[in-house]
């Protein structure tokens, strides 16, 4: 491909509102173009390389015994309504309605969908197990899309659907989506690590997330070096801290002027910050309607509040849990900010964290501006509705499996896989009729890839100051030769050549022959990031040209015909990743 005759459009200064690299340099590039917020089209080279990701994508997925079939973006209402879905969704789900005022909505995900298909299609054992999947445009209205493809309204997903008789076929099938997705970001290029994830109201160790290391990333990890534990900081088991036995004191209300926080009453009352009990109100929406409902969330000072183990623990759509507006918790609740306790509190759900059970002599809020109680003891003095751990595991913790402290690391979540057991089968009425001619529901799981983020992940970890290096596998060309003087005969003559013997051995080539200062084709061939440059200069008349890696290396001078059999060597070598 002849740049001068190719749709490309470097941008020399970064997009005022890009703010990382990879958003940056795809935008730079030329790779993407933003229409709105969120919403991203992708010109030739973007496309070039989301289309190898695909294909990547594809062949594992083949490989694993899925079948690729394609549905609809747009979903009738109906079937989220049969699943229980439609009211808990929540903002981000994109609805619309047809002429004739029937809802519908542009998928953010497409598990009614393939249930539907599935249970119309297969009703005996012998057509089971299933695996179907899709690469397809999802829709989500984020609350806050940003950092381009990274967390976008509109974007790609690979989208794996399983269908097993039982818990035993569904964890074959897990385990072979599991695989795949490792082979696949291999692949790709990507660091990553497959960490067990979290899996909503139903709990269990029902997920792994597969997440690319990187500072820009939105997923916490928490992992053991010492042993195999690795999981999302939503996710983490907490091990309890054991009060050591101490007689218990009485009940005692203390005056504790303008100590707001629990660093600062601990301080006051010189205790301990193991032996406070911090608590944190929230509010739950009504799904419909502006009713509202009180949670109290208690859990020892010097411990963080894990929203997600919080909003398992309810039960209830995260998008309608917020932190409590204090006056309207207040009036109801009998709370007062800053001075909250479960002692006292009524019309209001009290949530406890596992670690407080049976706690003695603790430091609470009075529900009284000003006051503190000492001496508090839990089962004794209040009692909560639901214990649970709701603790957030934080560097230096200890590791829930081993006990030795755990490290932290920032990720991409690129991809999850999800057993989903009967959660879709059971309201949807999807069933096989087994040897005995009954009926049961199929035990699903679910395995999505973001196929756009993963092209955001990518660069984040392979680029350097003066733009990307991508990996062979998902290069949108392979090599890229620069005429150093365009018009010049000899070096078209033997660039030209260059590009045949190259492309007849399916090498993938760009050819810079444009009209433009060499300075400016070199610094779009870094840009670019394609990762083998031939550039054909003075020495053409001698047959000699200049190679060159993108990743680095020394350039190095040779007779073309050397230059091109080390580039077919490292495309051969390298293009399946
Ligand atoms: P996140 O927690 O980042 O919002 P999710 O848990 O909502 O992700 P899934 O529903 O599991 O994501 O979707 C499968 C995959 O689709 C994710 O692993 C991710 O790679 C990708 N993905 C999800 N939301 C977006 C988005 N807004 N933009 C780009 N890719 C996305
Ligand atoms: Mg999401």
């Amino acid at each position: 491909m002849k740049v001068s005759d190719m749709f490309i459009t470097t941008v020399r200064a970064g997009p005022a509102e890009a703010e990382i690299p990879s958003h940056i340099l795809l935008l730079r590039a030329g790779f993407i173009k933003k229409l709105v917020s969120g919403i991203y089209g992708f010109l030739p080279l973007g496309n070039r390389t989301l289309k190898k990701i695909e294909t990547i994508v594809r062949e594992e997925m083949d490989g694993a015994g899925a079948q690729e079939i394609l549905m609809s973006a747009l979903q009738p209402a109906e079937l989220w309504q049969e699943s229980g879905r439609w009211g808990v969704y929540g903002p981000e789900m994109w609805r619309i309605k047809d002429r004739n005022q029937r809802e519908f909505c542009l998928g953010p995900t497409h598990e009614e969908i393939f249930t539907d298909i599935v249970r119309q299609a297969v009703s005996s054992y012998r057509q089971l197990p299933l695996n179907l999947y899709q690469i397809q445009t999802k829709y989500r209205d984020e609350a806050r899309p940003r950092f381009g493809l990274m967390r976008s309204r509109e974007f790609i997903m690979k989208d794996a659907y399983s269908f097993d008789r039982d818990e035993a076929g569904l964890d074959i099938s897990y385990k072979k989506m599991y695989d795949a997705y490792t082979r696949v970001f291999t692949r790709c290029g990507l660091d990553f690590r497959p960490v067990e994830a979290d899996s909503g109201a139903i709990g269990g160790n029902n997920s792994h997330e597969f997440t690319a290391l990187s500072e820009f990333g939105e997923s916490n990890i928490v992992y053991c070096s010492e042993c195999d534990f690795a999981a999302t900081d939503e996710r983490a088991e907490f091990k309890d801290e054991v009060q050591s036995p101490e007689e218990a004191m009485e009940l005692e209300k203390v005056l504790t002027p303008g100590t707001k926080t629990i660093e600062s009453v601990c301080a006051y009352l010189k205790a301990d910050i193991k032996h406070s009990i911090k608590a944190i109100l929230l509010q739950v929406a009504e799904e419909e309607g502006d009713g509202l409902s009180f949670v109290l969330a208690l859990i020892r000072g010097d411990r963080q509040l894990n929203m997600t183990k919080l909003i398992n623990a309810l039960d209830v759509p995260e998008y309608l849990v917020t932190m409590a507006d204090e006056e309207k918790m207040s009036a109801v609740t009998g709370c007062v900010g800053g001075f909250t306790g479960p002692i006292g509190i009524h019309d209001c759900k009290v949530i406890m964290d596992s670690e407080l059970k049976g706690t003695v002599n603790m430091v609470c809020g009075a529900n009284e501006k000003d006051h503190h109680y000492t001496g508090v003891c839990e089962g004794r003095d209040f009692k909560a509705d639901k214990v649970v751990d709701l603790k957030l595991l934080r560097e230096g913790d200890p590791c829930p499996h081993c006990g030795r402290p755990v490290k932290t690391a920032r990720g991409i979540e690129v991809g999850q896989v999800f057993k989903l057991g009967t959660k879709y089968s059971e309201p949807m009425n999807c069933v096989y009729r087994d040897e005995n001619q009954v009926d049961h529901p199929m035990v699903m799981g679910c395995y999505g890839i973001g196929v756009t983020r993963t092209m955001a992940a990518v660069v984040e970890q392979h680029h350097d100051d003066n733009g990307i290096i991508w990996p062979m596998s998902i290069a949108p060309y392979h090599v890229d030769i620069v005429i150093v003087k365009a018009g010049d005969p000899e070096q078209t003559a033997l660039a030209e050549e260059l590009e045949k013997k190259l492309e007849a051995a399916g090498v993938e080539v760009l050819l810079d022959d444009r009209d433009e200062r060499p300075g400016v084709k070199f610094k779009d061939a870094d840009l670019i990031g394609i990762p083998i440059r031939i550039t054909v200069g003075k020495k053409a008349a001698e047959g000699i040209v200049e190679y060159k890696l993108r990743r680095g290396g020394d350039m190095e001078e040779l007779p073309a015909a050397e230059a091109a059999a080390r580039a077919i060597a490292l495309v051969n070598a390298e293009r399946r990743g």
